[in-house]
């Protein structure tokens, strides 16, 4: 099933990218666990490795189960290619790799994955990349931020740890007029709640690690393209416009046009950072995606029912939840996201760090986990965990201040998730 577009998100998050196995009919995608694949011939192989055909050589590049995946996220986003590789944050330099340079720089949201912070604000600096984080809701700030150096802007959908959603598409207007393309991360949404391509970005990347795989059980990302960004329009981006050395002076954006993003992740990025997803995490997350739409309904419905819970309780100073009436972000998340604003938020508790402590001590179905976006109800204290290594004022600015938990609800039973939470707080804040 590959020219599928009128099919709806249902039918594809189970058929797109694959069809039954050619040599043995198998209706399930198999495992191709091999390292590499038998050339035809001499000619085949040198017409491989110049990039003049299309196929498999080695699985550090491509593998037919990886493929099935990268079809199946690019496909639910409504890119034109994608290329998976063996983690989120994998997936975010994978992502910057053609983009940038020494010098160079992305403009960020201060709403992120205390994860990404790090990895922008302190690992990049060894490339000769750095970050600049701005507000996102202060558009002027973001249009003074873009300079003559900068290569990318990049956001979260629904932002980890919770309660704030990105209005993409006037951002996306932002990056649009400076020529620089927005790259969104949609772990926390997914192409479910969220396309980010029909708002305006031009590149998404995943933790496929969360709600795509679904379970908590393999790490994985992906970098999906949208096909629309012009890398020939200005000078700025000489990795997909100019000559490359390393494949006899090909130009990757001449060449292979919309497909020049995609092809040049794996020709490059995959062939010499080597950040590759292994075939049997491809498989648990295609297993993981089949049920997509039907898990993120769910997660969204309790979220709404456990956050209201939250929200009227004395024990709780706040819920940061935008699918609350209450939210500052209310509307725009009726508006930009109206499946729903995912299953993520942050909640404070009366009595600080050391209630929160107790809370999560105290808890019986969630389980204490730096994780998100699995089928079971996780909570996790970010000031002491996640974002331990960000200064209080990065802390506050994501959202995770001392007295705040994270949690990703579930798709237990809503009435037993309370429950759990209700005897919690009892004895964190006796
Ligand atoms: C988890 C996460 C990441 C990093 O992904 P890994 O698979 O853990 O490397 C990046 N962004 C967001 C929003 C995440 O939740």
């Amino acid at each position: 099933m590959s020219d599928t577009p009128n099919y709806g998100f249902d039918t594809l998050q189970i058929h797109a990218g694959a069809r039954p196995d050619p040599a043995t009919g198998a209706r399930q995608t198999p495992i191709y666990q091999t390292t590499a694949y038998v050339f035809r011939d001499a000619d085949h192989a040198a017409a491989l490795f110049n990039l003049q055909e299309v196929g498999y050589i080695y699985s550090r590049l491509t593998n037919p189960t990886v493929a099935v995946l990268q079809e199946r996220i690019a496909t639910l986003e409504g890119g034109v290619g994608a290329v998976c590789c063996s983690s989120g944050h994998a997936a975010q330099i994978m992502a910057l790799f053609p983009l940038m340079g020494p010098g160079c720089n992305v403009v960020a949201s201060t709403r992120l994955y205390g994860g990404t912070v790090t990895q922008f604000s302190q690992t990049i600096k060894r490339f000769g990349w750095s970050a600049k984080f701005v507000d996102f809701d202060d558009l002027d700030a973001l249009r003074e931020a873009i300079d003559d150096n900068t290569r990318a802007v990049f956001g979260e959908s629904i932002a980890n740890p919770g309660g704030y959603v990105t209005d993409i598409r006037a951002v996306a207007d932002v990056a649009d007029a400076a020529g620089v393309p927005l790259i969104i991360d949609n772990t926390s949404a997914t192409p479910y709640l969220c396309r980010p391509f029909e708002q305006g970005a031009s590149l998404v990347v995943h933790s496929t690690t969360k709600y795509l795989t679904g379970n908590g059980t393999v790490t994985g990302g992906c970098v999906v393209d949208s096909g629309r960004f012009d890398w020939s329009a200005s000078d700025k981006f000489p990795s997909l416009s100019a000559p490359e050395p390393a494949y006899h002076g090909l130009k990757f954006h001449e060449t292979f046009g919309p497909l020049a993003y995609t092809f040049h992740g794996i020709a490059i990025g995959l062939r010499d950072l080597g950040m590759t997803m292994n075939p049997q995490a491809a498989h648990y997350t295609l297993m993981g995606i089949e049920t997509l739409s039907l898990r993120m309904q769910r997660h969204v419905e309790n979220a709404k029912q456990v956050a209201a819970w939250l929200e009227a309780d004395p024990r709780v100073d706040y819920v940061t939840y935008a699918g609350l009436p209450s939210s500052p972000y209310a509307e725009r998340a009726e508006r930009c996201y109206p499946k729903g604003a995912g299953g993520l938020f942050t909640f404070a508790v009366k009595g600080g760090y050391e209630a929160c402590v107790k809370l999560v001590n105290a808890l019986e179905i969630f389980s204490h986990v730096a994780n998100l976006g699995d089928a079971r109800s996780l909570i996790i204290h970010s000031a002491s965990t996640t974002h331990r290594q960000l200064t209080p004022e990065q802390q506050e600015a994501a959202g995770a201040g001392p007295n705040v938990v994270r949690v990703s609800i579930g798709i237990e039973d809503a009435d037993d998730l309370i429950a759990d939470l209700d005897q919690a707080l009892t004895k964190a804040t006796a």
